[in-house]
């Protein structure tokens, strides 16, 4: 899905309101960039955006930031809303890992993490966005009653991050093996990019809820 080397991503995504470029002085200051003191809620490596874009049309009264680190992708996120704008949107692009940078004690409420990265080498473990590593940036800026809501159809990652919300002593709150026929979990389910193209192959998609309370 990555699409390399797109001329001009740059410059498109340097040039874009919808794009916030100082992001670590925006640590804090979220409220005031959307001007409003809605919830705010994060997608993690959002790709092009579908999902969150979709989350963000539907509930106004929320405002959403995406983050990603590739410029090809993002650029495509950027697209829609040039197309049409939402005013509870904007986006990062940054390496996730400089999350704790970007957002204050208890300025999120709801972090997703859709179809992430597998990072299948051992030794790459704490790049995975579910890992413990992860885990405890996101537990330095969720609001204590927050939570953490991710899907993927990779099996493997899927109990590493299990096993990572069991070391981390969060609360797994809710689990499925198979999100399309779980008629509760899947209740306002909006499909990712990543989520249409695997559950179209038939493979069943995994989903958890995790919070620390
Ligand atoms: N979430 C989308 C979906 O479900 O369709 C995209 C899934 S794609 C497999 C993973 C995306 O996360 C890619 O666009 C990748 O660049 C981004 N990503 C992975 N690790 C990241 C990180 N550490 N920081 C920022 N973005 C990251």
């Amino acid at each position: 899905m990555r699409l390399r080397n797109i001329k001009g991503s740059r410059d498109v995504i340097a040039e874009s309101e919808f794009v916030v470029h100082e992001f670590r002085e925006a640590k804090g200051k979220w409220a005031e960039i959307f001007e409003n003191a809605n919830p705010i809620r994060i997608e993690v490596g959002m790709g092009k955006g579908q999902f969150i874009y979709e989350l963000a049309r539907r509930n106004p009264d929320i405002n959403y930031i995406g983050i990603e680190k590739f410029s090809s992708v993002l650029l495509r996120a950027i697209q829609k809303m040039e197309k049409e704008p939402l005013p509870n949107l904007k986006f990062i692009r940054m390496e996730a890992e400089w999350i704790t940078d970007v957002f204050e004690k208890d300025e999120v409420d709801r972090i997703y993490l859709n179809f992430s990265d597998p990072w299948p080498k051992d030794r790459h473990a704490k790049r995975r966005l579910e890992s413990r590593q992860f885990l405890e940036r996101y537990d330095s800026f969720l609001k204590k009653d927050g939570i953490i809501e991710f899907k993927t159809d990779n099996h493997d990652l899927f109990m590493f991050s299990l096993d990572e919300v069991k070391e981390a002593k969060w609360n797994l709150d809710e689990v499925t093996y198979d999100l399309h026929n779980d008629e509760v979990m899947n209740e306002n389910n909006i499909m990712t990019e990543y989520e249409e193209r695997f559950s179209s192959m038939g493979n069943p998609i995994y989903k958890y809820i995790i919070s620390r309370n």
